[in-house]
């Protein structure tokens, strides 16, 4: 058994002077102790008490070239040494802007922010902006962001009962402080029914602004949408003059260079990324179409931010997007050809430990989960998962050297190779063991 005796220690000192303990709520579940970092380099985290883990929880996402990537430091630390951030123009927010309409279908034109719960609240200002009009339709499981005007329905044990309903006035706060009103104009619907989707938005239809979906369901199971959804999706709300937004903040620049949308042949109004955007720096972005950005050039829609722009993210945009398209973007295959491996690798220990369990995977995320069912295509199916098996599985891997978040959701990097993905293989044999 590894010791985090001083991963324990740190938590303590933190909470003196840290709320809660952790820099964002979620951190704080990790079993059996949030751990404290000491450095990583590639897909290797050291911990304070000297432990080694092959990682994949990938700091929730952004990571897509692994911890420390010689490449990418060195042409952060060139745009820090000419200054941090200038508050004024500079090149190299041309430069990235160019680069993101030039990969993202969708993308006119985009406009620049730190995180995707900022680039998501821009997105759904656009769209009032445009439409003139109130409401957002959002689905059970998904998440864009804590902001008060979006958050609820992430998966929580209370939400089972609602996980098929339609809530057009009733839709639950995410957190305590959080004003009802804020959510008043939000309608919540199951995803992948579209027949759900038809009705409400033809009934509300002069009070909605946007749809907003992921386009893959990354934060409730990784479950794909059913052939045609998102194309019923795009088809309505361009009849009903609705902004169809895809939050592409996890599948964006990573399950092809042009996101989601451009692997499914999807044209959404506006997309927004984040994440792997900025490869560990603050960065994130709404892209879309120039006459919805164009309420930005009017000055009509008012877009903020003290260190929107500044150079050291866009070096940083810039080195992970460099990266991923050299080779004509041979790296999504070697991501997408490493997940898979892990996944059929898991799914056969499945097999060998009498387990019942699913993986979805597509490019380089999936969701492993404990389950009867044989497959999980919904988020009400989601729900019925042994989260709390899970939960503990995570922590047992920890014993064996691999870092996994706690939710389920595995990460793949460009730099995870076959000796790690064996490795980890081997883990989870002896965690199977360790478990039943
Ligand atoms: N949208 C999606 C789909 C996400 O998964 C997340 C974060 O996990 C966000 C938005 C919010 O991004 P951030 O944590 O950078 O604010």
């Amino acid at each position: 058994m590894r010791s985090y005796e001083k991963s324990r220690g740190k938590l303590t000192e933190a909470r003196q002077v840290l709320a809660g303990g952790v820099a964002s709520t979620l951190r704080g579940s990790m079993k059996p102790t949030p751990l404290y970092a000491e450095s990583a380099s590639g897909v290797i985290v050291k911990d304070m008490d000297g432990n080694q883990y092959i990682d994949y929880l990938l700091a929730y996402g952004p990571l897509i070239l692994g911890h420390a990537h010689a490449g990418f430091n060195e042409k952060v630390s060139r745009a820090m040494a000419k200054g941090i951030t200038y508050g004024l123009q500079h090149d190299g927010e041309i430069e990235l802007a160019r680069r993101l309409t030039e990969l993202l279908p969708c993308a006119d034109k985009v406009a620049l922010s730190g995180s995707g719960t900022e680039a998501v609240m821009l997105a759904l200002r656009l769209s009032r902006a445009f439409t003139g009009k109130r409401k957002i339709v959002r689905f059970h499981g998904h998440y864009h962001g804590w902001s008060d005007s979006i958050f609820t329905s992430f998966p929580s044990p209370d939400m089972m009962q609602t996980a098929t309903s339609a809530e057009v006035d009733n839709v639950p706060p995410g957190t305590k402080g959080q004003s009802e009103l804020s959510l008043r104009d939000v309608i919540l619907l199951p995803w992948n029914d579209p027949e759900k989707l038809e009705s409400t938005l033809r009934a509300h239809a002069g009070d909605i602004a946007a749809v907003i979906s992921e386009p893959v369901m990354c934060n409730s199971g990784c479950i794909m949408p059913h052939p045609g959804y998102l194309e019923k999706m795009r088809e309505l709300t361009r009849e009903l003059n609705i902004v169809f937004i895809l939050d592409e903040v996890i599948t964006g620049f990573r399950l092809s260079p042009g996101g989601a949308h451009d692997r499914f042949g999807i044209m959404p109004d506006l997309v927004t990324v984040g994440k792997a955007l900025g490869g560990g720096i603050a960065l994130s972005a709404v892209g879309g179409r120039k006459d919805i950005l164009g309420l930005i050039d009017s000055e009509q829609v008012s877009h903020l931010g003290t260190l929107n722009g500044n150079g050291v993210a866009m070096a940083a945009g810039m080195a992970v997007l460099d990266h991923l398209t050299e080779n004509g973007g041979a790296v999504f295959g070697k991501m997408e050809h490493t997940a898979i491996r892990l996944a059929n690798g898991i799914r056969d220990l499945f097999g060998k430990h009498g387990i019942s369990g699913v993986v979805n995977q597509i490019g380089p995320v999936f969701h492993m989960m404990f389950i009867r069912e044989a497959a999980v295509t919904h988020f009400d199916t989601f729900q019925k998962r042994d989260a709390a098996k899970y939960a503990k599985f995570a922590e047992l891997m920890l014993d064996e050297g691999v870092l996994v978040r706690p939710n389920g959701l595995w990460y793949i990097s460009a730099v995870h190779e076959p000796e790690h993905i064996e490795a980890t293989l081997t883990a989870i044999d002896l965690v199977f063991f360790r478990l039943k």
